[in-house]
């Protein structure tokens, strides 16, 4: 069964730094391996499975103590896996222990899936990697031009791609703020919604770009895009080079 899976249930009303929520995901992520080497437990055929296959594992978000402990109360009272992080808060937390995150299973799908399936994913990287998988598919040698994407999202639905057209011009472009009259994809993004929903702080852009063989490149929005979307308090997910960073 190669779809074993763990979830990880994380808290993101604590607001924590990126670097803290990825340690505390990976404390619960190995905490029932840790059992495992003290002699606390055995490894079963399940969890045997998921560490010999490819470790899936999916990310989830809540917004309270309380949802999460909803969530442990639930899976602990059908005897699933369920392990518990609480942050001393020795860096975080202003010295307060703080219960940040958990861990289900690894175990088969249809068991996890009824506590957590209702969850919503970690939505940036859910949004992020649809946009790149869409931006791959976009990128054919018949749009040579359309290497750069952008992406408005409300939550994780998708409302608009724009695309770079730099053979055409467009009187969009100057009228959004640009400093040329060739479109870049994220004006193109905003004036397709523009008049028809709001184009402000709730709605979110991924902006990617590819080379032609779909590797990614830096995609930060040039300035005078970066100024529209500031303007506009658009929060703006581009690839920095390592990784995907955020405007605001
Ligand atoms: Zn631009």
């Amino acid at each position: 069964m190669s779809s074993i899976k763990q979830v990880i249930v994380i808290r993101k009303d604590l607001k924590m730094r990126r670097g803290k929520e990825i340690a505390q995901g990976a404390h619960a992520s190995a905490a029932f391996l840790s059992k495992i080497a003290q002699g606390k437990a055995d490894l079963d055929h399940i969890q045997r499975e998921w560490l010999e296959s490819s470790y899936k594992k999916i990310c989830v978000v809540v917004n309270s103590e309380k949802e999460l402990m909803d969530i442990y109360n639930e899976a602990y009272s059908v005897a699933l896996e369920v392990n518990l992080i609480t942050d001393s808060g020795l860096t975080e937390f202003n010295g307060v222990p703080t219960i940040t995150c958990l861990a289900i299973g690894p175990d088969i799908p249809e068991r996890v899936d009824n506590i957590t399936g209702h969850l919503t994913l970690y939505w940036t990287m859910k949004i992020i990697t649809k946009s790149i998988e869409i931006a791959e598919s976009l990128n054919t040698y018949k749009s040579k031009q359309f290497r750069h994407f952008a992406f408005l999202y409300l939550r994780n639905k998708l409302l608009a791609i724009g695309q770079n057209n730099l053979t055409t011009t467009d009187p969009k472009a100057i009228r959004f703020g640009g400093d040329y009259p060739f479109i870049h994809a994220e004006i193109d993004a905003i004036a397709k919604l523009w008049g028809r929903t709001f184009v402000g702080p709730k709605l979110r852009m991924v902006s990617i770009r590819l080379d032609p063989k779909n590797r990614m490149l830096i995609s930060k929005p040039c300035k005078s895009c970066m100024s529209t979307i500031v303007g506009l308090s658009l929060p703006v997910y581009y690839y920095d080079g390592k990784n995907y960073d955020r405007n605001l």
